[in-house]
């Protein structure tokens, strides 16, 4: 299993740019699970692990690629759903350490709000692999548009912040607010 994560990592750290087009639907996780990732050209695609494969409306992909070619934006989207099956154990250890942190007080607006930033979290670390792996094409690729990764980035990064900031200071200042 480490095995793995560390060729996953490796593979990440040098980004091979001979290999940005090749898409199989289904790769094996450093976490021994295989996933399935189908892009589409709609707004919809699919992944997930076994039958499980789930459907799903891609916005974030959808809002990042704005602007980019076909053939990048369909790439990039590949790589991000890759980032999300790669990532699965950070984002469940994140979103367990949110619940258990809140488990006395948890209600619906807690809820919904560690669904929001967790996901918020996944989305963050998929890009940031997609990034990771590819580095300077990435940034080539969005040479004039470098602004929308780094904005998604801070939203991403905003929303979490502002979650710990209400958990360290406590939620009562923000029916203050
Ligand atoms: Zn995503």
């Amino acid at each position: 299993m480490w095995g793995m994560f560390s060729i996953w990592i490796k593979d990440m750290l040098h980004s091979r740019r001979n290999k940005m087009t090749e898409q199989p639907e289904k790769i094996r996780t450093w976490y021994g699970l295989t996933g399935t990732v189908i892009i589409d050209d709609g707004l919809f695609h699919r992944s997930g692990f076994g039958k499980m494969v789930i459907l799903h409306p891609g916005l974030v992909n959808w809002l990042l690629r704005q602007q980019l070619s076909k053939a990048d934006r369909k790439m990039l989207t590949y790589r991000h759903e890759w980032g999300h099956l790669q990532t699965v154990p950070i984002f469940l250890i994140y979103l367990l350490l949110l619940i258990a942190l809140q488990w006395e007080s948890l209600n619906w607006l807690f809820i919904i709000a560690i669904v929001v930033v967790s996901q918020a979290l996944w989305e963050l670390v998929s890009e940031l692999s997609v990034f990771m792996k590819l580095r300077k094409s990435y940034v080539n690729i969005y040479r004039n548009k470098l602004m929308n990764p780094i904005i998604f980035g801070l939203i991403m990064m905003g929303l979490n912040w502002i979650y710990w900031w209400k958990i360290l200071t406590g939620f009562e200042t923000l029916a203050k607010i």
